[in-house]
């Protein structure tokens, strides 16, 4: 419910500060129109008022003795237009101050434009000067920098047009995410951030600990950790899957999103050591269920931006990956090609390409094959399955060859895999044989095993990366950059 009545208070201005209206209750500030909604409605606006703010992206002044002022707000792409007179009385010394990168409002009237590039400008009556930034400090005043540049400042990246777009983006994808599993009724569930499994990530996992790092845990006493905060072994979640398979086994289909750490000391342009994943997991699914879905998935994620974010790829296509809009339409149209992975390596043996590393049956696929099957070979999206079972963790269904597991990668080009995920052990003393072989503790994992004795189904899921998902979507090519502040070996800042 609105209230349709303000209370008038009169607020005796400091100079310098802007006039403050007042809304039901509170002070607050006046609030402008966002550009976006200001482009989106030219012809409502054209003719009228509006107030703008935002910051500078560039001034010039031109002879006639009128100053074009480049203002983004953020909301979209664009910037908008601001014609300013230079020996306008109300704001001619203010206008002399105002320099790139300034946070300002501009209050005017709304005209076409004649300018090439915009439909409307604003022609300024007021400006207000809210934060001014010094010419001679602030780094961003040339129209390009590296990506390496930006990551040094990555407190103002987020204000150049690269940076801004895939923000955009991922918050367009992040809420897609939940759009589709919402509409197939899967339910949301927060698995938790400090676990107490370590399976998976032997090696590459951040230990929680409250102990003093001068002096760790001697391992030969009995009970090390009992001065630990939890009394035991504790790390960051590697990935939600096994607290998803759960609630999966209870309410059926549901997904955990949410970040995931793993100090993998790579430095590659696709591993962070802090990324968001989406991992649904579902009962009663078999691979071929888990394939279809994941498949839908990826569809609809690249679907939602080609209907929603056509500013920012028309950039990345411009500026970023010219195949970018070819390989979208792509994936949203045609059907995944899926193989095995035997098929993959007999693919990969009689390819005449010379590969870093050599492939045969029973090696893990690298990033080289992965990139040489999708982009070289299929030239589309592709599903890979049935791994070998020594390369897969413990929980993945055996297959009857008994060589191979249930598993599932999907590869993207110019990515390689950006989905992993499988058909899950339901059977108990197959999933007791695979522990015993991959030496994990059936102790530590207890109630794992109890839902295999307890109304087990069969079930299934994956996990995508958000960041790997970003980097198709935009073209760009280093995962640094399209998540906001990046986590990698020898990084963290703020
Ligand atoms: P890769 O072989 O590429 O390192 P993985 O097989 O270790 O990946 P999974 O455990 O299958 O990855 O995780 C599922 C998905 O999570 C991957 O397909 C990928 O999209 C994403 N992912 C995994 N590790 C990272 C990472 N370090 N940074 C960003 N995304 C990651
Ligand atoms: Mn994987």
């Amino acid at each position: 419910m609105r209230l349709s009545f303000k209370i008038l208070i009169i607020w005796v201005k400091p100079p310098g500060t802007i006039e403050l209206k007042t809304s039901f209750g509170d002070l607050t500030m006046e609030k402008g129109i966002r550009i976006v909604d200001l482009l989106g409605k030219e012809e409502e606006y054209t003719g009228k008022k509006a107030l703008v703010q935002g910051w500078v992206r560039t001034k010039r002044d031109s002879k006639a003795g009128i100053c074009f002022i480049e203002i983004n707000d953020g909301s979209c792409m664009k910037s908008l237009q601001v014609i300013a007179e230079l020996d306008r009385e109300d704001y001619s010394e203010l206008l002399k101050k105002i320099t790139t990168g300034s946070a300002i409002l501009v209050e005017g009237a709304v005209s076409a434009s004649p300018g090439k590039g915009q439909s409307i400008e604003l022609h300024a009556e007021r400006i207000h000067l809210y934060g001014w930034a010094d010419p001679a400090l602030y780094p961003l005043q040339k129209k390009r920098h590296s990506f390496e540049y930006l990551r040094q400042i990555a407190h103002l990246r987020p204000r150049t047009n690269t940076i801004g777009a895939a923000a955009r983006v991922r918050n367009r994808l992040s809420y897609a995410i939940h759009q589709f599993f919402q509409n197939l009724g899967f339910h949301y569930i927060h698995t938790p951030i400090i676990t107490a499994s370590d399976c998976e990530g032997a090696g590459e996992i951040f230990r929680v600990t409250t102990l003093d790092p001068v002096h760790p845990v001697d391992t030969t006493e009995e009970d090390p950790y009992r001065n630990d905060f939890f009394a035991k072994p504790a790390f960051l979640t590697v990935s939600g899957q096994l607290q998803a398979e759960i609630y999966a086994l209870a309410l059926g289909r549901v997904y955990t999103f949410g970040p995931t750490f793993r100090a993998e000391n790579s430095n590659t342009s696709r591993h962070l050591a802090e990324f968001w994943m989406v991992e649904p997991e579902m009962a009663f699914y078999d691979l071929e269920d888990d394939l279809d879905l994941a498949q839908a998935f990826i569809k609809k994620l690249v679907g939602v931006v080609l209907d929603d974010c056509g500013e920012e790829l028309e950039f990345f296509a411009r500026f970023i990956e010219p195949e970018l809009m070819a390989r979208l339409q792509n994936a949203a149209q045609s059907a995944f090609e899926v193989i095995t992975y035997s098929e993959a390596v007999d693919i990969l043996i009689k390819s005449s390409e010379k590969f870093a590393f050599p492939v045969q049956w029973g090696v893990d696929l690298q990033s080289e094959h992965e990139r040489y099957l999708t982009e070289r070979v299929f030239k589309k999206p592709l599903g890979i399955i049935n791994f070998p079972r020594s390369l897969k963790p413990f929980y993945m269904r055996v297959n009857d060859d008994e060589k191979t597991v249930a598993a599932m990668d999907i590869l993207v080009p110019g990515i390689g895999e950006i989905i992993g995920g499988s058909q899950r052990e339901e059977r108990l003393d197959l999933l007791l044989e695979q522990m015993r072989i991959k030496e994990i503790s059936a102790d530590d994992y207890r109630w794992y095993i109890e839902l295999r004795q307890f109304g087990s189904v069969p079930h299934s899921g994956f996990g995508l990366g958000l960041e790997r998902m970003m980097q198709f979507v935009t073209g760009i090519q280093n995962i640094r950059e399209v998540i906001p502040f990046p986590r990698t070996p020898g990084h963290v800042e703020f």
